[in-house]
Order: structure tokens, then C-alpha cells, then sequence
């Protein structure tokens, strides 16, 4: 799958719409998602344009992955539910069809601020 310009991440991205931001850097964004599952739930996603996790794996440079997963860790500090709280949280990244992701732009999400449950309902 090509990447769509036209994407909903693509545009917050662009600043086309708005986000509730939590963490900017040169390799990620990160913002609250618009309908939370969980107590926290963020979403952190690449600047770079990624269908997905594999498209990513297969295309991105090796300081866009050190910066995604570094990210996930500043982002989880930021949000006070990293390990170095005493609390951790769950990172989940859908997939395609299969996987369940209706947006096309790679993002993990981050469910945190209480025990977030079984890993698959
Ligand atoms: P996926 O199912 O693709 O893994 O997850 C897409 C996520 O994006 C969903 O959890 C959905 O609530 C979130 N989302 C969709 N549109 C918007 C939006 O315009 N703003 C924000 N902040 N989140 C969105």
C-alpha cells in the first residue's frame, strides 16, 4: 500500500487539524487520542510518512527507529506512567487489515494510568 497524503494523522501532522500534543520532537509526535480506551491513551507516531509497522521496518533510516523508540519512553515519563513512576502501561501498533489499524499513518498507541487488562478481548 502507498502512503495517502490525505491520511488523518497526515494532516494533524501538517497542522491542518488540531491535536491535544504531548511530545514534539524531530522524529515524532505525540498527542492524546480523540477516543480513549484506557484512563491514558496515547497515540505516538513518525514525522516520516509510514503506512505502517512493516512498511517502517523495511524503509525508515536507523535514527527514525531509534527515534520512534525512544520516543515511546520520553513520551510514558511525560505522561507519568513509565517504569521509572513504579507504574507501566501497554504499547500496541494494529497492523493493516488483519492487525485491525484504520488509520495509514504508523502509530503505536499507549494505554496507561490504571491496569489495563487483558492483552487481547
Ligand atoms: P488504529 O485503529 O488505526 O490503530 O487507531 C486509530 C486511532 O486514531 C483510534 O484510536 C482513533 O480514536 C484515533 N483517531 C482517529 N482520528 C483521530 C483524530 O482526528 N484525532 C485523534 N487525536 N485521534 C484520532
Amino acid at each position: 500500500m502507498s502512503y495517502d497524503d490525505s491520511n488523518i494523522f497526515a494532516k494533524i501532522l501538517r497542522g491542518e487539524i488540531p491535536c491535544n500534543k504531548i511530545y514534539e520532537d524531530e522524529f515524532i509526535l505525540s498527542f492524546h487520542d480523540i477516543n480513549p480506551k484506557k484512563k491514558i491513551h496515547a497515540l505516538v507516531i513518525p514525522k516520516g510518512k509510514y503506512v505502517d509497522l512493516d512498511d517502517f521496518s523495511l524503509n525508515a533510516a536507523p535514527e527514525e527507529m531509534v527515534g520512534l523508540i525512544k520516543g515511546l519512553n520520553i513520551v510514558a515519563k511525560k505522561l507519568g506512567i513509565s517504569t521509572e513512576e513504579g507504574k507501566g502501561y501497554r504499547v500496541l501498533a494494529n497492523i493493516s487489515d488483519h492487525g485491525g489499524q484504520e488509520v495509514p499513518h504508523l502509530h503505536f498507541h499507549l494505554f496507561g494510568g490504571e491496569k489495563v487488562g487483558k492483552m487481547v478481548e
